[in-house]
């Protein structure tokens, strides 16, 4: 087994595949409401080609978990064939899902071999929801965590991005709710990948002050952090825990370990990368398994360092959050 290692010395193990760019919601940070181009479904991979760039990604440089993501993958035709697929290659499968699908699909994709999900909401407001997604749909969301949680997913969690205000009023609501229900908030911090580019550092809520603010109603106190994004906090009173993904204010580009895969063959080196390596002549082509690997080995060598954002060198991706998956 050979590791996928950058200049840095970090290696490379957690993969994101986004299955498709298409997503039945538009939530404000992340899609602008008209104008998306979807791509072709001839542009998006096969299921037997992901699972191709996954298998050689997990055989050979010893890649032991698989993320799938979007836009939105439940809108993806046949995802439980393609859990199936992936589950095969014995990695900590998970999906990250805005949950309106769930209650036609959650037990399908338990028996189909996924091992966990991220349910992404921010707000438990149905007004709100809607002015936050464009869509109507909080209460499928609401049933949908349900549906998970009947199939046997758990601990569920529930990402939130926090947004000054916009939803920062609900911080302290989101933590009794998930108390109560047995879930894991994990509070993320709104990122400059916004289709509208409205984010401004002004917008951003840190960990600090999430903390803070939780803090101050249900005691925490912090874990040791792991490689894991989210640094994470109990609390005191044995009620769970909560997760901040401080993407902004503490970034952990020094431990990142992630590659992505985008849904029409683009492979990722960081969220933000400006460039990206296209596998997908290389799998039409006839290319050999060695030729794409060579590829992956190329695209982690030249990972930078971090992503600098709050820093004059950063760089805007050209793709919004839709399309990079998350
Ligand atoms: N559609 C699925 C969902 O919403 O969970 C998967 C794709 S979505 C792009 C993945 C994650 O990215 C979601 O948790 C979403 O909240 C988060 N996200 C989108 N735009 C963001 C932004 N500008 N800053 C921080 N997180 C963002
Ligand atoms: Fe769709 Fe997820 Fe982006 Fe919302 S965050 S628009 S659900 S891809």
């Amino acid at each position: 087994m050979e590791p996928l290692v950058d200049t840095f010395g970090r290696v490379h193990r957690d993969l994101r595949i986004s299955v498709t760019d298409r997503c039945n919601f538009r939530c404000t940070y992340c899609m602008p409401e008209e104008g998306m181009n979807w791509l072709p479904r001839r542009e998006l991979l096969s299921f037997e080609e992901i699972e191709r760039v996954a298998r050689i990604l997990v055989e050979r440089f010893g890649v032991d978990s698989i993320r799938l993501t979007g836009g939105e993958p439940t809108v993806r035709a046949n995802l439980p064939l393609l859990v199936e697929k992936l589950a095969a290659l014995g990695t900590d499968l998970a999906m990250t899902t805005n949950g309106s699908t769930l209650r036609l699909l959650a037990d399908d994709l338990k028996t189909a071999g996924l091992k966990r999900l991220n349910v992404s909401l921010d707000t438990l407001q149905a007004d709100r929801f809607l002015e936050m997604t464009r869509r109507d749909d909080l209460a499928k969301v609401l049933d949908g965590i349900d549906a998970a949680r009947a199939a046997g997913f758990a601990p569920i969690k529930v990402n939130a991005v926090v947004m000054r205000g916009v939803n920062d009023d609900e911080l302290v609501d989101f933590a009794s709710w998930a108390r109560d229900l047995g879930l894991i908030m994990r509070f993320i911090e709104f990122m400059p990948l916004d289709a509208d580019k409205a984010w401004t550092n002004t917008t951003v809520v840190g960990l600090t002050e999430i903390v803070e603010r939780i803090g101050a109603v249900y005691p925490l106190e912090a874990v040791q952090r792991g490689s894991a994004p989210a640094t994470t906090f109990r609390y005191a009173d044995g009620g769970g825990e909560i997760g901040v993904i401080a993407s902004v204010t503490q970034s952990f580009c020094d431990s990142c370990d992630r590659i992505r895969l985008s849904a029409e063959g683009q492979f990722r080196n960081c969220l933000f990368a400006v460039d990206e390596y296209d596998m997908r002549p290389i799998l039409r082509s006839g290319g050999s398994d060695d030729d794409l690997a060579e590829s992956m080995r190329g695209a982690v060598a030249e990972k930078w360092a971090g992503h600098q954002i709050n820093q004059v060198h950063f760089i805007r991706p050209r793709k919004s959050m839709s399309q990079l998956g998350g």
